[in-house]
């Protein structure tokens, strides 16, 4: 399967097709975003790829500058949510000892309280 095909069975995929409903925050033809349904912050938002990329770990090289867009539709929305001066943090879980649930690759945005810092 090609990356640039979705996957049937992603659950990012679908909310990208709209197969599953989310609160879309932000789209175009590379990157969408929505809320996370499970918040661990007060602001807590998924910025996601278009294409399914399984993980970092996963993603070629030529991708580079699509993560890069996805930062800046992260500070983006950061603004949008208020945040910008306040702080946030942007996370990538690639792999099982990170935690990643989703196997579709995603930046977590969040902010809206004084952050723990997580080992
Ligand atoms: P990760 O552990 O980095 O793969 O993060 C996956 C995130 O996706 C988790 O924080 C979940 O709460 C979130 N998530 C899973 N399904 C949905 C959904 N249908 N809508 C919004 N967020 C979701
Ligand atoms: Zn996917």
């Amino acid at each position: 399967m090609s990356s640039k095909q979705s996957k049937t069975d992603c659950v990012f995929c679908k909310i990208a097709s709209g197969e599953i409903p989310a609160k879309i925050l932000y789209r175009d033809d590379e990157v969408f975003a929505f809320p996370d349904i499970n918040p661990i912050t007060p602001v807590h938002v998924l910025v996601v790829s278009v294409k399914h990329i399984g993980s970092l770990a996963e993603m070629p090289d030529a991708e580079t500058p699509l993560v890069g867009k996805m930062v800046r539709v992260a500070n983006q929305l950061a603004r949008e949510q208020g945040i910008l001066k306040s702080g946030y943090r942007l996370t990538i879980n690639s792999g099982a000892d990170a935690g990643q649930l989703v196997p579709h690759l995603h930046i977590h945005l969040m902010g809206g309280r004084q952050l723990d810092w997580k080992h």
